[in-house]
Order: structure tokens, then sequence, then C-alpha cells
């Protein structure tokens, strides 16, 4: 296939030379942030790290790490890298106050990470002939957005139809011959198993590639979508607190994502000791913006598994490539494209009077994910009649989906039958095999 890049200068950059540019982007962005951000300022007056020790990318390990902790203590100004007025745009994680993340955007950042949206499209094959249906989500959640501005930078019709109403998706799919589809991987093995439903054979509807990520996949579940849709189906990384989607993007060899790394340095760290591991090393991803001006975090620890490398890709891009997630260094899951910790769920437990004794159960069905709360009765709130152990589930999952913003299955279980090994119960049961 004849490689077509959004950007090639910078797509194929020799190594030596993208050094050279991330070396000199950081530097400006560590004095900005040293004297625009108080918070970063104190962490690295606490390490002792003066914005002229960064004289390169080779300094970088001298910086102090952010995590997610310093997204929750600074909430919701405190990493803020500019002036109010000079944003134009907030995203935001699903998940509660404690929990939630919030980036700002400048137009520049929009401009900058819908290029990098773009490089994902062009990756795939897709021209400004290309009919782009966006279904990831549009609102707080970065997805639909990110991807809907790199569309239309690279050109297509882009139809931004969120996500949800698979009726009316596979209609305009159809009716308006979509070539490109962007949207989770679940959602996708889900139109695709609408279709098949529908009677719909593969060859019947022009789609040729999807762009899909925000969860975790398999490669079984690639297989799958590509045959079900009939098209290829392409991995896409990303986070809020880094933006959104296309901080990676795969490209037609479909083994790994290149990293936009003009903009985002990745790094891979122990996660128990914090020390830079060695190039193909598997550990922590960590993340610095170069040049990102709202949110401009400095090292933030992802909390993602991951290895890199930087071996020659047949599509002859130079940019470093990471593998699929392997999974968390925390206990995060996500179901349904929500972030869920289990934490979240004993906060409810506590403010609804229940005993923290829960076990939660993730399973995929029919490329759906279930969730179930397991929960033991308390001997204050015991009752034999099924009306009132309906109403107390009923009560109890309202108040996890208003923490959660997704609807669990809640079952109310004699107390003490949660299996407890080694006397700690056993939290979260994922049968999804993800990774
Ligand atoms: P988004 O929903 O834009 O992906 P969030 O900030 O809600 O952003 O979640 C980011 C997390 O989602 C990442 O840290 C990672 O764990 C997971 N994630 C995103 N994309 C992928 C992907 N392609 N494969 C596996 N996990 C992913
Ligand atoms: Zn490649």
């Amino acid at each position: 296939m004849a490689q077509n890049y959004f950007q090639k200068e910078i797509e194929t950059m020799p190594l030596e030379e993208m050094r050279k540019l991330q070396s000199e982007k950081l530097v400006k962005q560590v004095k900005h942030v040293y004297e625009n951000v108080p918070y970063y300022r104190n962490l690295m007056d606490e390490k002792g790290v003066k914005p002229e020790d960064i004289k390169g990318i080779d300094d970088l390990h001298k910086l102090p790490f952010l995590q997610k902790s310093d997204l929750r203590d600074a909430y919701p100004y405190g990493l803020l890298g500019t002036s109010l007025d000079n944003c134009v745009r907030i995203h935001s994680t699903s998940g509660t106050t404690g929990r939630r993340v919030v980036a700002f955007y400048t137009q520049n950042d929009i401009d900058l990470w819908e290029d990098c949206c773009a490089r994902a499209i062009v990756a795939v094959g897709g021209t400004k002939k290309d009919v782009c249906q966006v279904a990831y989500g549009y609102g707080l959640f970065t997805g639909g957005f990110g991807l809907n501005g790199g569309s239309q930078k690279v050109g297509c019709l882009t139809l931004p139809m969120s996500s949800g109403n698979t009726e009316r998706q596979v209609q305009f799919m159809n009716d308006l011959g979509a070539t490109i589809l962007c949207c989770t991987p679940s959602y996708a093995a889900y139109i695709g198993e609408y279709i098949k439903e529908q009677g719909i054979q593969p060859e019947d509807i022009s789609l040729k590639a999807g762009i899909f990520g925000a969860e975790p996949w398999t490669e079984e579940m690639r297989k799958g979508i590509e045959k079900s849709l009939g098209i290829k189906a392409y991995d896409i990384y990303g986070l809020t607190e880094s933006t959104g989607p296309g901080v990676a993007f795969e490209c037609s060899e479909q083994t790994g994502m290149h990293i936009n790394e003009d903009h985002f340095f990745a790094e891979i760290i122990d996660p128990d000791t914090g020390e830079v591991l060695p190039e193909g090393s598997k550990g922590e991803l960590v993340f610095t913006s170069l040049d990102k001006e709202g949110f401009p975090l400095l090292r933030y620890r992802t909390r993602d598994i991951c290895v890199l490398s930087r071996e020659k890709c047949s599509c002859g891009r130079t940019l470093v490539k990471m593998a699929k997630p392997m999974g968390r260094t925390d206990d995060m899951l996500i179901i349904r494209g929500v972030n869920v910790f289990p934490s979240q769920i004993e906060t409810v437990l506590l403010n609804e009077g229940y005993e923290p004794n829960y076990q939660i159960v993730v399973d995929r069905v029919k490329n759906n994910d279930t969730f179930e709360v397991n929960v033991e009765m308390t001997a204050e709130k015991f009752t034999d009649k099924v009306s009132e152990i309906l109403k107390m589930e009923k009560s109890l999952a309202n108040a996890m989906k208003t923490m959660l913003g997704i609807n669990p299955t809640v079952r109310l279980v004699a107390p003490k039958s949660i299996a407890r090994s080694e006397g700690k119960a056993v939290r979260v049961i994922d049968k999804r095999k993800l990774v």
C-alpha cells in the first residue's frame, strides 16, 4: 500500500532530529510551567530542580512525576498552564468529582490534538474522499470531538453520529456510504453483530477501515470486528490528561501504535522505584506534554503497563511505537468505556449504610460489558421480604449510577457469603480476559 502521511516531515523524522526538536520544546515548556504553575513549581523546588537544570531531553529524568492524586489535589485549576481567558474548551473523564480529571485546552492545543487525530486517520488510508463516521460519544468525553476534528482536518466528509442508536448508525452508514468508522472496539463489535442480525452482509456496506480505542481490546476482538464489518481495524490510544485519543495510533502494520512524540515524550519506568527503564522493558508509561498550553502535564504517570519499541516500521514512520497496554498498575477498571475504581463502590456502600463487603463481577456478553455488584446484606437491614430486597437493590444501583455514570446490576447476598481468601475478599472478578 502506498504510504500517505498527514505531516510527513514529523512522522518520518530521523531520531536525532526528533530529539533536537523535543529538547528545544522541553526546555521552553519546563521554564513556562515553572513560572506559571505554582503546584508544579513546588514539586520541582522540593526536588531541588531548577528550570536551568533541564538543558534537553536527557535531563527529563530529573523532573518530578505527576500522578492522578496530584490532579485530584490540584482540582480544578491548580495545574492550569495559562490564564483561563486563553482556554477555549474543557474535557473531562467520567467518574466522581474526587476522581474526575478536568483538562483545559487553548485553541492551539485543540489544533495540535486534531493534527494527531488526522495523522491517525491518514495512517489507515483516510483521504478527503472518505466519509468518516464518528460514533464515539460527543461531550465531555474526548473521543467524539477529537476524531471529529481530525476527520475534518483530513477533509473527510464527517458524520458526527456520537454513540448509541445503532439502527440510525447503520442507516446513515448505508445511505451516506461511510468508509471509516471511529468508535470504541466494543461498540464496533456490537454494530457488527447488529448488521448480521439484520441480514446485511459485510460486503454490502462500504466501510473499509475502523479506528477503535479508549478501552482495552484483544487481537481476537480485532479479528472478529474485521470479519463482521469487512474492514481493517486499527487501534488508537489516548488519555484525557494528555489531550484524548491520538496520543498514539496504529499504521498499516497493525503491530502497535506510533506515539506522536513531537508532542508527547514517552518514558517507561519501574512503577515501584520510579527508575527509567531501557527501551524494550515492560513498565509504566509516563508522558510529558512538550507543547501543551492549557494543561501542560510533565512526567505524568498513566498507570498503563506497556512496552516501547523503535524497530523499523514498514510504514516508514520513525515515531516510536507502544504495544497495546498490558494492564494497569492501579485497580481501575474500564467498563463500557467508563473508568471505575472499586473504591467508588465502597464509598457508595458506606454512604448507604452497608459494610464494604462486596464483589464486582465484569464480563463481556455479546460484546457488551456486563457489570454486577454483589453486596453482603447487613444484620440491621436483613429482611426476607423479596419486594423489600428488590427495593434495596434498586436503590443501591441508583446510588452507584449517580457515582459512576453507568448502571450496575446489584445483588444483595447473605452475610459472609462472599469468598475471602487469606481473610481478604477478592474485590474484582474480571472475566473479559482483555490483556
Ligand atoms: P479516553 O476515554 O479518551 O481513552 P480516559 O482518560 O477516560 O480517556 O482513559 C484513558 C485510559 O483508557 C488510558 O490510560 C488507558 O488505560 C485506556 N485506553 C485508552 N485507549 C486505549 C487503547 N487503545 N487500548 C487500551 N487501553 C486504552
Ligand atoms: Zn508504522
